[in-house]
C-alpha cells in the first residue's frame, strides 16, 4: 500500500494485468480508505486474489477510542506485530485553549488568511453546514531512540521504526473515525517517534499523503517536527523543496543544558542546528516552528529566554511555548504561569512571533510527550537525573 499510482501501474503490467487498474487500485486505498482487496467492487476477481496474496490489507486495527472533555481524541492503533501506538485527533472549534501539537499548522492558516476554524466547502446542492477542520498528530516510530528527558516515548526507547504503509494507515484510520461534519485537514509528525530518523518511510508517507489523487493534503499543512536531525533536515527541505512545514524541538538555547535535556544535542549542537535552519529553503510567508517545552528549572529562566532570543533573531521563525506535560517515571514538570508568562514577555520584547500552548486531551494522556508505549518499562538508559539551575 506504499505505492504511488505509476508504481502500481508497473507492478500490475509485470504481471500481465491492465496498468489502469493501478489508478483504481491507488484511489480505493487512498481516497475511500478501502484497504481490503475483496472490498475492491470494481477490480476482477483473480486480481482481487493476487493483491490478498501479495499482502495487502490493513497493517493496523483500531483498538481503542479515547475521547477528552475538549473534544481532542486519541486512537490506539494495533499493529501486525501486536505494537501498539497512538495518534491524536485535534478539531480545530474543540479548541479550549491553544492547541500545541495543531498550533504549528493552524498559525499557517493565519498567514494565508483562511484561519477559521470551520469552513464552508459542502457541495453547492447540499445545505452548507460549516465543517470542521481537524489536525492529526501522528506517529512515525514505535517509541523513540532520541531519549529527550521530559518525553515518554524517549523514555521508553525505540522498540521499531513504522513503514510508510503503517504511517498512512494512521492518517486513514483517523480520517475514518471522523463525525461527518469534521474533515482532516493538518497532519503533523509530533506523537510518538522521531520522524527524521526513519527518513525514508516518513517521505514516503508524506508523497502519500500529498498525492491528488489519494488523501489529497495539501503539502503545506504537513509538518514534520525533529529534535534536529541536521542531514535530514537538509534532505527533507531539498525532497520537497521547502513545500513542508518543519518544526524544531529546541528546548534549550546553551549547548551543555540542551544536551542534558536532549542527548542528540552532542551529536547535532546548535550551531550545525541553525547553519541547517539558515539553509532550509523556507517559501514565502512561511516560519520554521521552534517548540520550547518549559520544564521548570531547566530552560524556564530569564537568561534562557534572553539566550534564546539572541539565538533565533535572525531567523524567520515562529516560537510555541509548551509547559511541560507531566509523565509517568518522572518528577520533571511545567514551571509556574507567572514564569511562562514572563519568559514569552521575553520572547516578544525581543519583537519574536511567541505563543504559549497549552496542553490539550491530557485527561485521556493525549498531549505532547504523553503518548505512550502499551506497557512500556522505562529504559533506565535514559532515566538520567537532571541537576537543576
Ligand atoms: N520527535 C519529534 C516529534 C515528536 S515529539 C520531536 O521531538 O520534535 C513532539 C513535540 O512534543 C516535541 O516538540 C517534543 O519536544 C514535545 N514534547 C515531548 N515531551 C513533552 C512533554 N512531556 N510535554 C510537552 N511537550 C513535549
Ligand atoms: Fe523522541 Fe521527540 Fe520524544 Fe525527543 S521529544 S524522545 S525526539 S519523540
Amino acid at each position: 500500500m506504499q505505492r504511488l499510482p505509476g508504481e502500481w501501474r508497473e507492478w500490475l503490467t509485470a504481471r500481465g494485468e491492465r496498468g489502469f487498474r493501478g489508478d483504481q487500485i491507488f484511489a480505493w486505498i487512498h481516497k475511500r480508505g478501502v484497504l481490503d482487496p475483496e472490498q475492491m467492487s470494481n477490480l476482477p476477481k483473480n486480481l482481487r486474489r493476487e493483491l490478498t496474496a501479495a499482502g495487502l490489507a490493513d497493517p493496523l486495527r483500531l483498538s481503542h477510542v479515547h475521547p477528552s472533555e475538549d473534544g481532542t481524541s486519541k486512537l490506539l492503533l494495533r499493529l501486525a506485530d501486536e505494537s501498539t501506538i497512538e495518534t491524536v485527533l485535534l478539531p480545530a472549534s474543540a479548541r479550549v485553549h491553544d492547541a500545541d501539537a495543531a498550533a504549528a499548522a493552524e498559525d499557517e492558516d493565519e498567514d494565508e488568511d483562511d484561519a477559521a476554524a470551520e469552513d464552508e466547502s459542502a457541495s453547492p446542492e447540499a445545505p452548507t453546514l460549516p465543517r470542521i477542520a481537524v489536525t492529526q498528530c501522528i506517529s512515525s516510530q514505535v517509541g523513540c531512540a532520541m531519549g529527550c528527558v521530559f518525553c515518554a516515548s524517549g523514555i521508553a526507547g525505540l522498540k521499531r521504526h513504522l513503514s510508510a504503509a503503517e504511517i498512512i494507515a494512521q492518517v486513514i484510520a483517523g480520517r475514518r473515525s471522523l463525525p461527518p461534519q469534521q474533515h482532516l485537514r493538518n497532519v503533523v509528525f509530533m506523537g510518538m517517534g522521531e520522524p527524521l530518523h526513519n527518513f525514508e518511510a516518513t517521505v514516503r508517507a508524506i508523497e502519500l499523503m500529498i498525492h491528488p489523487d489519494g488523501l489529497g493534503l495539501a503539502a503545506r499543512r504537513i509538518t514534520v517536527s525533529t529534535s534536529g536531525l541536521v542531514p535530514e533536515i537538509d534532505r527533507l527541505g531539498a525532497h520537497f523543496e521547502g513545500r513542508i512545514g518543519l518544526a524544531i524541538s529546541l528546548h534549550q538555547a546553551d549547548d551543555a543544558k540542551r544536551s542534558a535535556l536532549m542527548p542528540i544535542n552532542d551529536r547535532y549542537p546548535l550551531k550545525a542546528l541553525m547553519a541547517s535552519l539558515r539553509r532550509y529553503p523556507l517559501r514565502r510567508r512561511r516560519n520554521i516552528t521552534i517548540e520550547y517545552t518549559l520544564v521548570a528549572g531547566h530552560n524556564d529562566s530569564v537568561e534562557d529566554a534572553r539566550a534564546l532570543s539572541s539565538l533565533l533573531s535572525k531567523l524567520r521563525v515562529k516560537v510555541n511555548l509548551i509547559p511541560m506535560n507531566p509523565i509517568a517515571h518522572s518528577d520533571l514538570g511545567p514551571p509556574t504561569d507567572g514564569r511562562v508568562s514572563r519568559f514569552q514577555a521575553v520572547l516578544r520584547n525581543a519583537g519574536l512571533l511567541c505563543f504559549v500552548r497549552r496542553r490539550r486531551g491530557d485527561d485521556v494522556s493525549a498531549a505532547c510527550g504523553q503518548l505512550a508505549l502499551e506497557g512500556a518499562e522505562p529504559n533506565v538508559r535514559f532515566l538520567r537525573s537532571q541537576p537543576k539551575e
